[in-house]
């Protein structure tokens, strides 16, 4: 299903233009218009889910191995030496269209850091009360 309201679906089924890096009858590959290195590109579905939760089976099945090869890609013509895949879900992780898309961008030798946290603490008692809180809702 597509949503006419929605930039993606309507970018994703060629309506608006944009720079094409692949396209087959599930995704089309773009790059990303405020890029976060040169390359940064989004891989995005056909269809309209709203994020990884959503998202049908026949995508799931193949959007990270799409990722791989687009950042293999990027490995051989661009001269990065890295890629990082990135996927937001929700406002508070960063995702700002609401449009299942995954990120592959590029990384290059000194380049700046692009996915990065401080790593905090932890206790085997408190990872292990977590974790069994996860584990029940699955
Ligand atoms: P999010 O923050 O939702 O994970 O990522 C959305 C990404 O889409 C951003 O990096 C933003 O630059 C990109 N973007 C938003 N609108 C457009 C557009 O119309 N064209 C292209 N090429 N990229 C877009
Ligand atoms: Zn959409």
């Amino acid at each position: 299903m597509r949503d006419e309201n929605c930039i993606f679906c309507r970018i994703a089924n060629g309506e608006i233009p944009a720079a094409t890096v692949y396209e087959d009858e599930l995704f089309r590959v773009i790059l990303d218009m405020g890029p976060a290195s040169k390359g940064h590109a989004l891989i995005l579905p056909k269809e309209h889910f709203k994020d990884v939760c959503e998202l049908d089976e026949r995508y799931a099945a193949k959007v990270l191995q799409l990722g791989g090869r687009i950042g293999a890609a990027m490995k051989k013509s661009l001269g990065c030496t890295g890629f990082n895949l990135v996927q937001n879900n929700g406002t508070s992780a960063g995702q700002t269209v609401f449009h299942f898309h995954m990120h592959v961008i590029p990384r290059y030798e000194d380049g700046a850091p692009i996915v990065t946290w401080n790593p905090g603490s932890s206790n085997p008692e408190e990872l292990k009360e977590t974790a069994e809180r996860i584990s029940s809702c699955l």
